[in-house]
């Protein structure tokens, strides 16, 4: 029998994964990226001997990644270590406050009893919020989109469904929860996971840092960019015809299905399915179509890499320096859609702490090639390092030997993705957060739509769940 084709638009973690398990089903698969590398955002810099990831550097809910490597036919632990972080990170505040948030339980409630002792109970009723959505995600959310009927299995989990608290703002929820300033603070970040500010989410983002907790948070042995390698690796070993600076023009339809790609080259490659896995605000471009603009759009990033001299001494793999007013920094990128005056800063050191990944939150929805002039870029450089003397990082601007900066004008040009928006649409409200564009394009048949941009959402393993939902769906779809 004729074996059917695939094409993939885009070498992304959701392009890698979704054309490795085509592969192992039997398609002919050739994934074509537009960039000299595969990987997305999810990528490396090299300079002078220093490496760095220049996209994720923290991973959670391992058995996602484990289960992709095994659909097609490989093991994880055979392409990359991963190495459970412990404590998950230390958070620095405005006032001098400092304290590590500490993956095993006796030694956070250690900390929570001399920190804010009247929060412990509050702490657990938070988690049990986000594990109760959990429970509920795991059964639908993460394994199907919200247009499929739902399975008699999906529904008995819908018991799990928290109707307390589960449903209002995610930053009320927290108000409720702790009274801290401080425990305020830390649990409302997990909504810059997917781009999105906490005082817009909704209470059901409580699941994101509920998964962190109870799964662990891990980097990787030699840096995340593993993870691309070993999907590069399986996926060739499968067949999988991947090509770099090849970059998709337009999808190809005839009686209103998909029948191949043009590259911008010229070259035109048929297909069966067309798989898009860049950012789904542009699919309706590549089908010839004016473009549908997301509501809003997530935020970006401002990243600078440095390389040092020496090691940063005393600091943790993982910080955080929190900004003076939290509110202020989200009304600055959402509402003024400007870099915040007074930004909160991560700080990345994996290994041996000579190489530094350091990023703030930036708007997403600006004119990112106008706005990010020299001027700019120096400001915030400026604001960035203000704030970690704050937080009482040492100054380390003497040491630097090599360093770049990632701004969203460059995550845009690099990625293609509108703004430098890393998620696509953010998850403000209950449609943005649960109804992210299907996996199936509703216009042409054979197109489909895998990664962050689209159901489930943004994050490594939910663009790896989204491949996971484009290969069923084929499956089911295109037999
Ligand atoms: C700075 C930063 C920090 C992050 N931190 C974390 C973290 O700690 N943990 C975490 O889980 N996630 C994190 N993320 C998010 C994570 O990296 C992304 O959600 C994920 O990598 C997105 O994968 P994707 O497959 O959806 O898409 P992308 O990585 O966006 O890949 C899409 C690819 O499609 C290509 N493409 C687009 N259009 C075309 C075309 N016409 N022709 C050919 N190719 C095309 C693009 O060049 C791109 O390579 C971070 C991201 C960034 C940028």
């Amino acid at each position: 029998m004729k074996r059917r084709r695939a094409v993939v638009i885009g070498g992304g973690l959701g392009g890698l994964a979704s054309g490795a398990r085509l592969g192992a089903a039997g398609w002919d698969v050739t994934v074509c990226e537009a960039g000299p590398k595969f990987g997305g955002k999810m990528n490396t810099w090299s300079k002078d001997g220093f490496t760095f990831d220049t996209g994720p550097s923290l991973i959670t809910m391992p058995w996602v990644f484990r289960d992709t490597f095994a659909a097609a036919g490989a093991r994880f632990e055979d392409h990359v270590e991963l190495l459970p972080l412990d404590p998950i990170c230390e958070y620095r505040f405005d006032d001098g406050t400092r304290f590590d948030y500490g993956a095993q339980l006796p030694d956070w409630l250690a900390t929570l009893r001399r920190i804010a002792p009247g929060d412990v109970e509050g702490f657990f009723d938070f988690m049990n919020l986000g594990a109760r959505m959990f429970e509920v995600s795991e059964a639908t959310f993460f394994r199907r989109s919200p247009f499929e009927r739902p399975s008699p299995g999906e529904w008995r989990a819908m018991r799990h469904v928290p109707l307390r608290r589960g449903w209002g703002n995610y930053r009320k929820a927290v108000d409720h929860f702790f009274q801290s300033p401080h425990l305020r603070q830390l649990f409302s970040r997990y909504p810059t996971y997917v781009g999105s500010s906490p005082y817009s989410s909704p209470a059901t983002l409580a699941v994101i840092p509920y998964i962190e907790y109870a799964f662990g948070g891990y980097a990787v042995s030699g840096g995340l960019y593993k993870i691309v390698e070993g999907l590069v690796a399986v996926a060739r070993g499968l067949g999988v015809e991947l090509r770099t600076n090849a970059k998709v023009a337009c999808i190809e339809t005839k009686n209103g299905a998909a029948v191949g790609v043009e590259l911008v080259s010229g070259e035109r490659l048929t297909a069966d399915v067309v798989v898009v896995n860049g950012d789904a605000e542009c699919t309706d471009s590549l089908l010839g179509k004016a473009p549908r603009k997301f509501r809003s759009r997530s935020m970006s990033g401002f990243v600078q890499l440095f390389g040092l001299r020496k090691p940063l001494a005393g600091i943790r793999e993982h910080t955080v320096c929190f900004s003076s007013d939290y509110k202020r920094e989200f009304a600055h990128i959402f509402d003024e859609h400007r870099f915040p005056d007074d930004p909160t800063v991560y700080v990345n050191a994996p290994g041996a702490g000579d190489t530094l990944f350091v990023m703030a939150n930036a708007p997403g929805d600006t004119d990112a090639s106008t706005v990010w002039n020299t001027a700019a870029v120096a400001e915030a450089r400026r604001r960035v390092f203000e704030r970690l003397r704050l937080g009482g990082f040492p100054d380390f601007q003497s040491d630097i030997m090599v360093e770049d900066v990632w701004t969203p004008a460059r995550l845009e040009t690099a990625y293609l993705t509108p703004g430098g928006s890393i998620y696509g649409s953010d998850s403000h409200g209950w449609r943005n957060a649960f109804l992210r564009p299907s996996n199936v394009n509703s216009d042409v048949r054979g197109v489909y739509h895998v990664g962050g941009t689209t159901h489930p959402g943004g994050g490594t393993p939910t663009v790896l769940m989204s491949a996971a939902i484009v290969a069923r769906q084929i499956g089911e779809r295109e037999r």
